[in-house]
């Protein structure tokens, strides 16, 4: 089978990237070019085919509400059916904020426009008056990602999940989903959708590894991914945490 190769697919590479998320492809590539592992990134844009077969991992980041209907009108085109397909199938995917909206099954903004999703989670959203900004805590309820997740959220978009997803986690500062139901993200199968940008998967080093593992197992046959010194990304997520938990004592109630 030869060494692993991991075929990154970035998703709307120029439209929607804010708050550093594009920092998670980098992220991805260099932990599998430490193992000695090949990586493949390809951006796939509006108008462009998607083939459902010939990548593992897919990725999208956050955007504001104005190129959501650039992208939603796109993704409702052919993309929408080789996404659902590629998950279905077993490849990994991470969406955060605007892009893990699009997934959904539709976006209300607060504008008034009503963008319809991919459905691939079941789960709805629809803008609000206020915007959720600030750092977050999450308690993971990812088996195989233990602990405290950490990130930055910036959205007007409220997300409330349906019986076919489960949470990313619950939070332990921030507003998460909604700001009411104590939810963050959101996971089916081997797809994920987070309100964290920041970059997320440079500080979350063990969630990019359950990203990467179970996208490379599409065709490779591995038990686990050789373990990294992450001495410095867990400096890094410490210091977001202390940070967070401080804002907290300080603000004395949640978020
Ligand atoms: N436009 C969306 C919202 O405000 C998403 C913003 C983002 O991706 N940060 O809810």
């Amino acid at each position: 089978m030869g060494t692993p190769e991991l075929r990154i697919c970035h998703l709307y590479p120029e439209l929607m990237n804010i708050y550093g998320d594009r920092g998670n492809v980098i992220a991805l590539a260099q932990r599998c070019r430490w193992r000695g592992y090949g990586v493949r990134v390809t951006p796939v844009s509006l108008g462009d085919g998607l083939d459902p077969t010939e990548h593992d991992l897919y990725f999208i980041g956050g955007g504001q509400d104005r190129e959501q209907i650039l992208v939603c009108e796109d993704l409702a085109r052919e993309k929408g059916d080789a996404l659902r397909q590629a998950v279905e199938d077993g490849a990994a995917l991470l969406s955060i904020c605007g892009g893990f909206q699009l997934l959904g099954d539709h976006f209300l903004t607060y504008t008034g426009e009503d963008l319809p999703g991919i459905s691939l989670f079941d789960a709805k959203t629809a803008g609000g008056d206020a915007r959720f900004i600030g750092n977050v805590a999450v308690e993971s309820g990812l088996e195989g990602v233990e602990g405290v997740l950490v990130g930055f959220e910036n959205h007007s978009g409220r997300t409330y999940l349906g019986s076919g997803c489960r949470p990313l986690g619950g939070v332990i500062r921030g507003y998460g989903n909604n700001g009411e139901d104590g939810q963050e993200g959101c996971v089916y199968r081997n797809a994920i959708g987070t309100y964290l940008h920041g970059s997320l998967l440079p500080k979350n080093p063990r969630l990019a590894d359950w990203l990467i593992l179970r996208a490379l197992r599409r065709r490779h046959d591995l038990d686990e991914l050789p373990r990294l010194d992450d001495s410095l990304e867990e400096a890094a997520h410490r210091a977001a945490l202390e940070l967070t938990l401080r804002e907290k004592r300080r603000r004395g109630v949640s978020p």
